[in-house]
Protein backbone atom coordinates (compact mmCIF):
# COMPACT_ATOMS: atom_id res chain seq x y z
CA UNK A 1 0.00 0.00 0.00
CA UNK A 2 1.45 3.54 -0.94
CA UNK A 3 0.63 6.16 1.54
CA UNK A 4 -2.10 8.60 0.38
CA UNK A 5 -1.06 11.41 -1.96
CA UNK A 6 -1.02 15.18 -0.08
CA UNK A 7 -2.98 17.71 -1.64
CA UNK A 8 -1.01 21.17 -0.98
CA UNK A 9 -2.45 24.37 -2.00
CA UNK A 10 -0.56 27.41 -3.25
CA UNK A 11 2.43 25.52 -3.79
CA UNK A 12 5.52 26.94 -4.86
CA UNK A 13 7.11 25.64 -7.98
CA UNK A 14 10.51 27.85 -7.96
CA UNK A 15 12.24 24.51 -7.28
CA UNK A 16 11.18 21.93 -9.79
CA UNK A 17 11.49 23.89 -12.74
CA UNK A 18 15.26 24.09 -14.20
CA UNK A 19 14.57 27.93 -15.14
CA UNK A 20 13.77 28.54 -11.55
CA UNK A 21 10.90 30.27 -12.09
CA UNK A 22 8.87 31.52 -8.86
CA UNK A 23 5.22 30.84 -10.44
CA UNK A 24 3.04 29.03 -8.31
CA UNK A 25 0.55 25.96 -8.70
CA UNK A 26 -2.59 26.41 -7.02
CA UNK A 27 -3.00 22.67 -6.18
CA UNK A 28 -0.09 20.05 -6.03
CA UNK A 29 0.63 16.56 -5.50
CA UNK A 30 3.56 14.38 -5.54
CA UNK A 31 2.74 11.08 -6.95
CA UNK A 32 5.02 8.24 -5.34
CA UNK A 33 3.21 5.48 -7.10
CA UNK A 34 0.84 4.80 -9.80
CA UNK A 35 -1.77 3.99 -7.86
CA UNK A 36 -2.08 7.07 -6.33
CA UNK A 37 -2.97 8.94 -9.64
CA UNK A 38 -5.98 6.81 -9.54
CA UNK A 39 -7.24 7.89 -6.21
CA UNK A 40 -6.14 11.77 -7.16
CA UNK A 41 -8.29 11.73 -10.25
CA UNK A 42 -11.42 9.74 -8.32
CA UNK A 43 -11.67 12.74 -6.51
CA UNK A 44 -14.23 14.90 -8.14
CA UNK A 45 -12.62 17.97 -6.83
CA UNK A 46 -9.29 17.38 -8.43
CA UNK A 47 -10.56 15.47 -11.80
CA UNK A 48 -12.08 18.63 -13.42
CA UNK A 49 -8.79 21.38 -12.81
CA UNK A 50 -6.80 21.94 -15.47
CA UNK A 51 -3.58 19.56 -14.89
CA UNK A 52 0.02 19.63 -15.49
CA UNK A 53 2.04 16.58 -15.36
CA UNK A 54 5.47 17.52 -13.72
CA UNK A 55 8.45 15.39 -14.25
CA UNK A 56 12.26 17.33 -13.67
CA UNK A 57 10.53 21.15 -15.25
CA UNK A 58 14.03 20.85 -17.33
CA UNK A 59 11.67 21.55 -20.62
CA UNK A 60 9.08 23.66 -19.58
CA UNK A 61 8.29 27.25 -19.31
CA UNK A 62 6.25 28.81 -16.69
CA UNK A 63 4.66 31.76 -18.04
CA UNK A 64 2.86 32.86 -15.00
CA UNK A 65 1.07 30.89 -11.63
CA UNK A 66 -0.59 27.90 -12.55
CA UNK A 67 -4.08 27.58 -11.45
CA UNK A 68 -4.48 23.75 -11.08
CA UNK A 69 -3.75 20.31 -10.27
CA UNK A 70 0.48 19.65 -10.80
CA UNK A 71 1.00 16.02 -11.06
CA UNK A 72 4.42 15.55 -10.07
CA UNK A 73 5.70 12.66 -11.26
CA UNK A 74 8.50 10.95 -8.10
CA UNK A 75 7.79 7.23 -8.81
CA UNK A 76 11.11 5.10 -8.22
CA UNK A 77 12.04 1.91 -9.52
CA UNK A 78 14.33 0.37 -12.47
CA UNK A 79 14.90 -3.20 -13.28
CA UNK A 80 16.03 -5.64 -16.08
CA UNK A 81 12.43 -7.03 -17.42
CA UNK A 82 13.59 -9.34 -20.43
CA UNK A 83 15.36 -10.37 -22.80
CA UNK A 84 14.61 -10.53 -26.61
CA UNK A 85 17.23 -12.53 -28.81
CA UNK A 86 19.24 -9.06 -29.18
CA UNK A 87 18.31 -7.23 -26.33
CA UNK A 88 18.30 -6.47 -23.04
CA UNK A 89 15.07 -5.18 -21.49
CA UNK A 90 15.21 -2.31 -18.87
CA UNK A 91 12.21 -0.92 -17.22
CA UNK A 92 12.31 2.54 -14.96
CA UNK A 93 9.06 4.57 -13.08
CA UNK A 94 8.70 7.76 -14.41
CA UNK A 95 9.93 9.60 -11.75
CA UNK A 96 13.11 8.14 -12.21
CA UNK A 97 15.84 11.19 -12.92
CA UNK A 98 16.91 10.41 -16.66
CA UNK A 99 20.61 10.61 -16.11
CA UNK A 100 20.41 8.48 -12.67
CA UNK A 101 18.96 5.78 -15.15
CA UNK A 102 21.44 5.99 -17.57
CA UNK A 103 23.91 5.70 -14.78
CA UNK A 104 22.11 2.67 -13.59
CA UNK A 105 21.97 1.00 -16.94
CA UNK A 106 25.74 1.70 -17.19
CA UNK A 107 26.72 0.21 -13.81
CA UNK A 108 24.80 -3.58 -15.14
CA UNK A 109 27.23 -3.63 -18.38
CA UNK A 110 24.50 -2.46 -20.30
CA UNK A 111 25.43 0.03 -22.99
CA UNK A 112 23.32 1.92 -25.33
CA UNK A 113 21.95 4.78 -23.53
CA UNK A 114 25.46 6.69 -23.17
CA UNK A 115 25.04 8.74 -25.74
CA UNK A 116 21.92 11.00 -23.84
CA UNK A 117 24.16 11.09 -20.78
CA UNK A 118 23.42 14.18 -18.42
CA UNK A 119 20.03 15.08 -20.20
CA UNK A 120 18.23 16.33 -17.33
CA UNK A 121 14.94 15.61 -16.42
CA UNK A 122 12.67 12.16 -15.83
CA UNK A 123 12.49 8.88 -17.33
CA UNK A 124 8.77 9.73 -17.67
CA UNK A 125 8.98 12.74 -19.89
CA UNK A 126 12.15 10.88 -22.06
CA UNK A 127 9.59 9.67 -24.68
CA UNK A 128 7.58 13.51 -24.66
CA UNK A 129 9.69 14.97 -27.20
CA UNK A 130 11.71 11.79 -27.56
CA UNK A 131 14.94 12.75 -26.37
CA UNK A 132 17.80 13.03 -28.44
CA UNK A 133 21.74 13.93 -27.97
CA UNK A 134 24.84 12.91 -30.18
CA UNK A 135 23.29 11.36 -33.10
CA UNK A 136 20.58 8.66 -30.82
CA UNK A 137 16.74 9.48 -29.80
CA UNK A 138 15.34 7.80 -27.25
CA UNK A 139 13.02 6.07 -30.55
CA UNK A 140 16.26 4.54 -31.27
CA UNK A 141 16.98 2.48 -28.04
CA UNK A 142 12.38 2.44 -27.08
CA UNK A 143 10.76 -0.58 -26.60
CA UNK A 144 7.60 -0.04 -24.80
CA UNK A 145 5.90 2.43 -22.35
CA UNK A 146 3.18 2.46 -20.03
CA UNK A 147 0.35 5.34 -20.26
CA UNK A 148 -2.08 6.52 -17.31
CA UNK A 149 -5.51 7.60 -19.01
CA UNK A 150 -7.14 10.25 -16.63
CA UNK A 151 -10.33 9.78 -18.93
CA UNK A 152 -11.04 6.36 -17.79
CA UNK A 153 -8.78 5.63 -15.25
CA UNK A 154 -7.11 2.73 -17.68
CA UNK A 155 -3.67 1.49 -18.03
CA UNK A 156 -2.14 0.83 -21.76
CA UNK A 157 0.80 -0.22 -23.23
CA UNK A 158 2.11 1.73 -26.06
CA UNK A 159 4.81 0.42 -28.78
CA UNK A 160 6.98 2.59 -31.12
CA UNK A 161 4.30 2.97 -33.26
CA UNK A 162 1.92 3.85 -31.26
CA UNK A 163 4.13 6.85 -30.03
CA UNK A 164 4.85 8.19 -33.46
CA UNK A 165 8.09 9.48 -32.80
CA UNK A 166 9.68 12.33 -34.63
CA UNK A 167 12.37 15.10 -34.19
CA UNK A 168 11.56 16.04 -30.97
CA UNK A 169 8.36 15.07 -31.21
CA UNK A 170 5.69 12.41 -30.42
CA UNK A 171 1.94 11.53 -29.78
CA UNK A 172 2.32 13.00 -26.53
CA UNK A 173 2.49 16.42 -27.97
CA UNK A 174 -0.70 16.02 -30.12
CA UNK A 175 -4.19 15.87 -29.59
CA UNK A 176 -4.30 11.85 -29.64
CA UNK A 177 -1.99 11.72 -26.83
CA UNK A 178 -2.46 14.92 -24.83
CA UNK A 179 -3.14 14.55 -21.12
CA UNK A 180 -2.27 10.84 -21.15
CA UNK A 181 0.40 10.23 -17.92
CA UNK A 182 3.15 8.22 -18.77
CA UNK A 183 3.99 6.30 -15.63
CA UNK A 184 6.95 3.39 -16.70
CA UNK A 185 9.24 3.43 -19.71
CA UNK A 186 10.87 0.10 -21.04
CA UNK A 187 13.79 0.48 -23.60
CA UNK A 188 15.61 -2.28 -25.93
CA UNK A 189 19.23 -2.03 -24.79
CA UNK A 190 22.01 -3.96 -27.54
CA UNK A 191 23.17 -7.46 -26.36
CA UNK A 192 26.01 -6.65 -29.10
CA UNK A 193 27.16 -3.25 -28.19
CA UNK A 194 28.99 -0.98 -30.31
CA UNK A 195 29.63 2.75 -29.89
CA UNK A 196 27.74 5.42 -32.10
CA UNK A 197 30.11 8.18 -32.55
CA UNK A 198 28.61 9.10 -36.16
CA UNK A 199 28.93 12.59 -34.03
CA UNK A 200 31.85 14.39 -35.06
CA UNK A 201 31.99 16.14 -31.87
CA UNK A 202 31.83 12.83 -30.25
CA UNK A 203 33.74 10.72 -32.17
CA UNK A 204 36.65 13.61 -31.44
CA UNK A 205 35.85 13.60 -27.90
CA UNK A 206 36.54 9.88 -27.46
CA UNK A 207 39.34 9.98 -30.05
CA UNK A 208 41.40 12.53 -27.74
CA UNK A 209 41.10 10.11 -24.82
CA UNK A 210 42.88 8.32 -26.65
CA UNK A 211 41.27 4.83 -26.71
CA UNK A 212 40.21 2.94 -30.21
CA UNK A 213 38.08 0.79 -28.54
CA UNK A 214 35.90 2.79 -26.17
CA UNK A 215 33.58 0.84 -23.70
CA UNK A 216 30.04 2.41 -23.04
CA UNK A 217 31.31 4.20 -19.83
CA UNK A 218 34.10 5.56 -21.96
CA UNK A 219 31.86 7.02 -24.06
CA UNK A 220 29.52 8.16 -21.87
CA UNK A 221 32.35 10.32 -19.84
CA UNK A 222 32.99 11.88 -23.20
CA UNK A 223 29.46 12.86 -23.39
CA UNK A 224 29.39 14.15 -20.06
CA UNK A 225 33.03 16.03 -20.73
CA UNK A 226 31.34 17.95 -23.56
CA UNK A 227 27.90 18.79 -22.04
CA UNK A 228 29.62 20.32 -18.74
CA UNK A 229 31.98 22.58 -21.18
CA UNK A 230 29.52 23.55 -23.46
CA UNK A 231 25.63 23.91 -21.44
CA UNK A 232 25.51 25.88 -17.93
CA UNK A 233 24.28 23.73 -15.24
CA UNK A 234 20.72 24.54 -13.84
CA UNK A 235 21.96 24.29 -10.65
CA UNK A 236 23.64 27.72 -10.95
CA UNK A 237 21.83 29.59 -13.98
CA UNK A 238 18.11 28.86 -14.54
CA UNK A 239 17.67 27.28 -18.33
CA UNK A 240 16.00 24.78 -20.43
CA UNK A 241 18.55 23.27 -22.75
CA UNK A 242 18.10 24.34 -26.21
CA UNK A 243 15.31 26.77 -26.34
CA UNK A 244 14.04 26.21 -29.82
CA UNK A 245 13.76 23.49 -32.46
CA UNK A 246 16.63 23.11 -35.47
CA UNK A 247 14.13 24.44 -38.06
CA UNK A 248 14.06 22.11 -41.11
CA UNK A 249 13.74 23.72 -44.39
CA UNK A 250 13.28 22.53 -48.23
CA UNK A 251 15.64 22.35 -50.38
CA UNK A 252 14.81 25.13 -52.82
CA UNK A 253 14.60 27.17 -49.15
CA UNK A 254 18.09 26.48 -48.56
CA UNK A 255 19.35 27.00 -51.75
CA UNK A 256 18.33 30.35 -52.16
CA UNK A 257 19.39 31.50 -48.11
CA UNK A 258 22.85 30.03 -49.07
CA UNK A 259 23.33 32.57 -52.25
CA UNK A 260 22.71 34.96 -49.72
CA UNK A 261 24.46 33.93 -46.78
CA UNK A 262 27.24 31.34 -47.78
CA UNK A 263 27.82 30.59 -44.67
CA UNK A 264 24.74 28.75 -43.78
CA UNK A 265 24.89 25.88 -41.37
CA UNK A 266 22.99 23.35 -42.68
CA UNK A 267 22.26 19.49 -42.61
CA UNK A 268 20.73 17.50 -45.52
CA UNK A 269 17.98 14.63 -44.34
CA UNK A 270 17.53 11.45 -45.63
CA UNK A 271 14.21 12.59 -46.88
CA UNK A 272 16.33 15.28 -48.62
CA UNK A 273 14.89 18.39 -46.48
CA UNK A 274 17.43 20.65 -44.73
CA UNK A 275 17.86 20.96 -41.28
CA UNK A 276 19.30 24.61 -39.92
CA UNK A 277 21.41 25.36 -37.14
CA UNK A 278 18.73 27.54 -34.59
CA UNK A 279 22.00 28.49 -32.33
CA UNK A 280 23.92 29.77 -35.83
CA UNK A 281 20.69 31.79 -36.91
CA UNK A 282 20.71 33.42 -33.43
CA UNK A 283 24.14 34.58 -33.62
CA UNK A 284 24.22 36.02 -36.86
CA UNK A 285 21.43 38.40 -35.66
CA UNK A 286 23.46 39.67 -33.02
CA UNK A 287 21.73 37.68 -29.87
CA UNK A 288 24.59 36.03 -28.08
CA UNK A 289 25.26 37.05 -24.86
CA UNK A 290 22.47 39.73 -25.06
CA UNK A 291 19.88 40.18 -22.50
CA UNK A 292 16.58 41.70 -22.09
CA UNK A 293 15.56 42.58 -18.72
CA UNK A 294 16.47 39.96 -16.05
CA UNK A 295 16.46 37.18 -19.19
CA UNK A 296 19.64 36.39 -21.75
CA UNK A 297 20.92 34.16 -24.14
CA UNK A 298 23.94 32.63 -22.71
CA UNK A 299 27.23 33.61 -24.12
CA UNK A 300 28.40 30.24 -25.72
CA UNK A 301 25.55 28.97 -26.91
CA UNK A 302 23.42 31.12 -28.79
CA UNK A 303 20.67 28.26 -28.69
CA UNK A 304 20.25 28.57 -24.95
CA UNK A 305 18.07 31.14 -22.83
CA UNK A 306 18.77 32.01 -19.34
CA UNK A 307 16.96 33.42 -16.23
CA UNK A 308 19.91 35.70 -14.96
CA UNK A 309 18.25 36.26 -11.50
CA UNK A 310 14.86 37.23 -10.82
CA UNK A 311 13.64 36.70 -14.51
CA UNK A 312 9.89 35.61 -14.83
CA UNK A 313 8.40 33.25 -17.26
CA UNK A 314 7.28 36.54 -19.34
CA UNK A 315 10.65 38.05 -19.74
CA UNK A 316 11.77 34.72 -20.91
CA UNK A 317 8.91 34.75 -23.78
CA UNK A 318 9.55 38.38 -25.00
CA UNK A 319 13.14 37.62 -25.60
CA UNK A 320 12.28 34.80 -27.24
CA UNK A 321 9.83 36.37 -29.23
CA UNK A 322 12.33 38.73 -29.94
CA UNK A 323 14.94 36.53 -31.13
CA UNK A 324 12.17 34.76 -33.53
CA UNK A 325 11.37 38.42 -35.00
CA UNK A 326 14.71 38.99 -35.68
CA UNK A 327 15.41 35.61 -37.46
CA UNK A 328 12.18 35.78 -39.25
CA UNK A 329 13.02 39.06 -40.71
CA UNK A 330 16.78 38.01 -41.47
CA UNK A 331 16.08 34.50 -42.59
CA UNK A 332 12.42 34.02 -43.36
CA UNK A 333 12.56 30.94 -41.07
CA UNK A 334 10.03 30.57 -37.51
CA UNK A 335 12.09 29.40 -34.95
CA UNK A 336 9.70 26.79 -32.70
CA UNK A 337 10.29 26.42 -29.26
CA UNK A 338 11.70 22.94 -28.16
CA UNK A 339 9.75 23.63 -23.99
CA UNK A 340 6.10 23.47 -23.53
CA UNK A 341 4.74 27.39 -22.41
CA UNK A 342 2.53 26.68 -19.67
C1 LIG B 1 20.79 21.90 -19.43
C2 LIG B 1 19.74 21.17 -20.25
C3 LIG B 1 20.14 20.37 -21.30
C4 LIG B 1 19.19 19.68 -22.07
N1 LIG B 1 19.63 18.89 -23.09
C5 LIG B 1 18.73 18.21 -23.84
C6 LIG B 1 19.17 17.38 -24.92
O1 LIG B 1 20.37 17.24 -25.18
N2 LIG B 1 18.24 16.74 -25.66
C7 LIG B 1 16.90 16.85 -25.38
O2 LIG B 1 16.12 16.22 -26.11
N3 LIG B 1 16.46 17.61 -24.36
C8 LIG B 1 17.33 18.30 -23.59
N4 LIG B 1 16.89 19.09 -22.56
C9 LIG B 1 15.45 19.21 -22.31
C10 LIG B 1 14.92 18.28 -21.18
O3 LIG B 1 15.96 17.87 -20.36
C11 LIG B 1 14.22 17.04 -21.74
O4 LIG B 1 13.18 17.42 -22.61
C12 LIG B 1 13.63 16.17 -20.62
O5 LIG B 1 13.14 14.97 -21.16
C13 LIG B 1 12.50 16.86 -19.85
O6 LIG B 1 12.21 16.05 -18.73
P1 LIG B 1 11.45 16.61 -17.47
O7 LIG B 1 11.17 15.45 -16.59
O8 LIG B 1 12.21 17.71 -16.86
O9 LIG B 1 10.10 17.12 -18.13
P2 LIG B 1 9.23 18.39 -17.69
O10 LIG B 1 9.95 19.64 -18.04
O11 LIG B 1 8.78 18.23 -16.30
O12 LIG B 1 7.98 18.22 -18.66
C14 LIG B 1 8.13 18.41 -20.05
C15 LIG B 1 6.82 18.03 -20.74
O13 LIG B 1 6.59 16.64 -20.56
C16 LIG B 1 5.35 16.41 -19.85
N5 LIG B 1 5.60 15.28 -18.94
C17 LIG B 1 6.60 15.14 -18.05
N6 LIG B 1 6.53 13.93 -17.46
C18 LIG B 1 5.44 13.30 -17.98
C19 LIG B 1 4.82 12.03 -17.77
N7 LIG B 1 5.32 11.15 -16.89
N8 LIG B 1 3.71 11.74 -18.47
C20 LIG B 1 3.18 12.62 -19.35
N9 LIG B 1 3.71 13.83 -19.60
C21 LIG B 1 4.84 14.16 -18.91
C22 LIG B 1 5.07 17.71 -19.13
O14 LIG B 1 3.68 17.86 -18.87
C23 LIG B 1 5.59 18.73 -20.12
O15 LIG B 1 4.65 18.93 -21.14
C24 LIG B 1 17.81 19.79 -21.76
C25 LIG B 1 17.42 20.59 -20.68
C26 LIG B 1 18.37 21.28 -19.93
C27 LIG B 1 17.92 22.12 -18.76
Amino acid sequence: MHPEPILQHDFSLRDLNTFGIDARASHYVRISATAQLAAVLANPALAGLPRLVLGGGSNLLLTGNFDGLVLHMASSGRAVVGETGEHVLVRAQAGENWHGFVEWTLAQGLGGLENLALIPGTVGAAPIQNIGAYGLETKDVFHSLTVFDPATGALATFDGAACRFAYRDSVFKHEAGRGLVIVDVTFALPRMWRPNLRYAELANEVAAMGTAEPTARQVADAVIAIRRRKLPDPAVIGNAGSFFKNPVVGAAQCAALLEKFPNLVHHRQDDGTEKLAAGWLIDQCGWKGKSLGAAGVYPKQALVLVNNGGATGADVRRLAEAIQADVRERYGVLLEPEPVFI
